[in-house]
């Protein structure tokens, strides 16, 4: 059967793949009247990242940092068709996306294609593990809300454990040891969150074991937070040894089971030694590594043969070896980190850029409309119409002289404890690195500036009211 994609013929189809933050910057400012368009993804809604690690400890609750693509949707002038599917492969020659619905209820109907005229491909990136045996099995990520819930869960599974009638003291250590390996942003703002969640509240409702609680991170690299500055690197290191969360560097994790991680230690003579840790909660944040859909589309482009990170793209994000496909955020290599930075300055671009292409066709037909009057239609006013045609041509110009992506950098903030947060600004054509608790206001009201709409604004901003004033809310779910 024909797939039922609700079409205008006169437009042409946009396909955007993922609700994550490059995709739904372009929706946001994209003119959805100019092409029909498809929204695809597993997650019906987006998910504001950098408040997800104050998540895990219940000082935000996760709806609060959730917007329902569908509101979106429906905030959009020209109709927008979602479908909560994932896209299983793109046939390039085809134009075709397959989409299956992954989710627990699936309808007669569960797998089908959609095809497209225009792909935007916004998935993201899995969580990397480098084939380490026992992290999938045993420990958690930090990626989606879900990884939050199980985290959150976790935690105070582990402190009541131990807080369990005669358990035996090697096993209260162990139980209370939360280990996170991985030093990079999201290691080190989870670390942070944790230890302000013990200090908070767990030490005043459980006083008998709080002095038993340790957070220790693991980073393979001789530093911490890597992309930021020397001195924002020792502000870190140095306030989590206030707060004793204790930093292995230049530590590399080899294995985990269930009850240890297994590591090799560099010393500073250059000799290795094995360490291991035994862990109550394990959190695993050692960056990205590509989707499957990813993978597959590199492997059917040949022009895509030497790109190892993601979906190289040139500089209007065009997906390099293909027409019509573009991609955004954490899956296209375009020469920038992979941050939500980055993905919403990409599709914001994008929006621009299909919202010129849209007008440049308006236009291009205008002027041929015009053109063939002045042949067809003999008396029209000749003059007034080629004037026109003048005026038309010049926006037309005007409107297709479109500048190449060119990303431009805010400044890198992340959050370490304490009420105290880090951050390498651009400022004045300068750069300011700044750490405290000056930071730490800037950090919390420019992310309540970003936080998407209203309404979760005004729920982050209760969420941390409630909880300065009554504590986070300990109870497992
Ligand atoms: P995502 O936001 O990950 O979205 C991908 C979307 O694609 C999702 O909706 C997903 O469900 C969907 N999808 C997946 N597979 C398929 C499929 N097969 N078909 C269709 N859809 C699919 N960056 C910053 O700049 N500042 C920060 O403070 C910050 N904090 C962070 C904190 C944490 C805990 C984490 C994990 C990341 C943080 N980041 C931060 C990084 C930032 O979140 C990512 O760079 C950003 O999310 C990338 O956007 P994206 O649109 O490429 O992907
Ligand atoms: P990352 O890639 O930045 O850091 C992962 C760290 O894990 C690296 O430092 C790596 O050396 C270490 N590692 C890898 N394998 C290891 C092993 N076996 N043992 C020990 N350590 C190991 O990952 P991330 O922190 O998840 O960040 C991903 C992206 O999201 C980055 O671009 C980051 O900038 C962005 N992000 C930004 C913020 C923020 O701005 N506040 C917060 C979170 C994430």
């Amino acid at each position: 059967p024909e797939p039922q994609v609700p079409r205008d013929p006169s437009k042409k189809t946009l396909v955007i793949l993922g609700t994550g933050w490059g995709s739904v910057s372009l929706l946001k400012k994209l003119d959805t009247e100019n092409y029909n368009v498809v929204v695809i993804s597993p997650r019906n809604y987006f998910l504001f990242t950098p408040l997800l690690p104050s998540c895990t400890t219940g000082l935000i609750e996760h709806r609060s940092i959730m917007e329902p693509i569908r509101s979106i949707c429906r905030s959009k002038k020209g109709p927008v068709t979602f479908y909560e599917a994932e896209a299983s492969s793109v046939d390039v020659n085809r134009k075709i996306v397959k989409i299956r619905d992954s989710s627990d209820i699936r309808g007669d109907s569960n797998e089908t294609e959609v095809p497209y005229d225009m792909l935007v491909v916004g998935v993201g990136a899995e969580n990397a593990t480098f084939g380490i045996p026992g992290v999938r099995e045993h420990s958690c990520f930090l990626k989606e809300i879900g990884d939050a819930q199980q985290i959150r869960k976790k935690i105070m599974d582990c402190v009541e454990t131990a807080a369990f009638k005669d358990q035996p003291e090697a096993e209260i250590d162990r139980l209370l040891h939360m280990v996170v390996v991985g030093g990079g942003p999201t290691g080190v703002e989870f670390a942070g969150e944790l230890r302000d969640f013990f200090e908070d509240d767990i030490r005043k409702l459980i006083p008998d074991i709080a002095d038993r609680f340790r957070v220790t991170l693991i980073e393979a690299l001789p530093n911490v937070l890597p992309s930021f500055s020397k001195q924002l690197i020792e502000y870190t290191e140095s306030t989590f040894k206030e707060e004793e969360i204790a930093i292995h560097t230049k530590t590399m994790v080899k294995k985990v089971t269930d009850k240890t991680v297994e590591a090799e230690a560099s010393k500073p003579d250059g000799t290795k030694e094995s360490v291991v840790f035994p862990y109550g909660l394990l959190v695993w944040a050692t960056g990205n590594t590509l989707r499957p859909l990813v993978r597959d589309m590199m492997a059917s482009i040949p022009a895509q043969k030497d790109s190892r990170r993601g979906l190289a793209v040139n500089e209007y994000l065009v997906v390099q070896g293909t027409r019509d496909i573009w991609a955004v955020g954490d899956c296209a290599v375009a020469g920038y980190a992979p941050t939500a930075q980055v993905a919403s300055q990409e599709g914001t671009f994008l929006a621009r850029l299909f919202n010129n292409m849209a007008k440049t066709a308006e236009l291009e037909e205008r002027i041929q409309t015009l053109s063939s009057s002045l042949n067809l239609k003999p008396g029209v006013n000749s003059a007034s119409v080629t004037r026109e045609i003048e005026d038309t041509e010049r926006k037309l110009q005007r409107i297709k002289d479109i500048k190449p992506f060119h990303y431009s950098h805010q400044g890198s903030l992340a959050y370490i404890g304490s009420e105290k947060a880090v951050a390498d600004v651009a400022w004045f054509n300068g750069n300011v690195a700044s750490g405290g608790t000056m930071t730490y206001y800037f950090w919390r009201s420019a992310y309540l500036s970003m936080v998407f709409s209203t309404r979760n604004r005004l729920l982050v901003l209760n969420d941390w009211v409630k909880s300065k004033v009554f504590g986070r809310d300990i109870s497992r779910e």
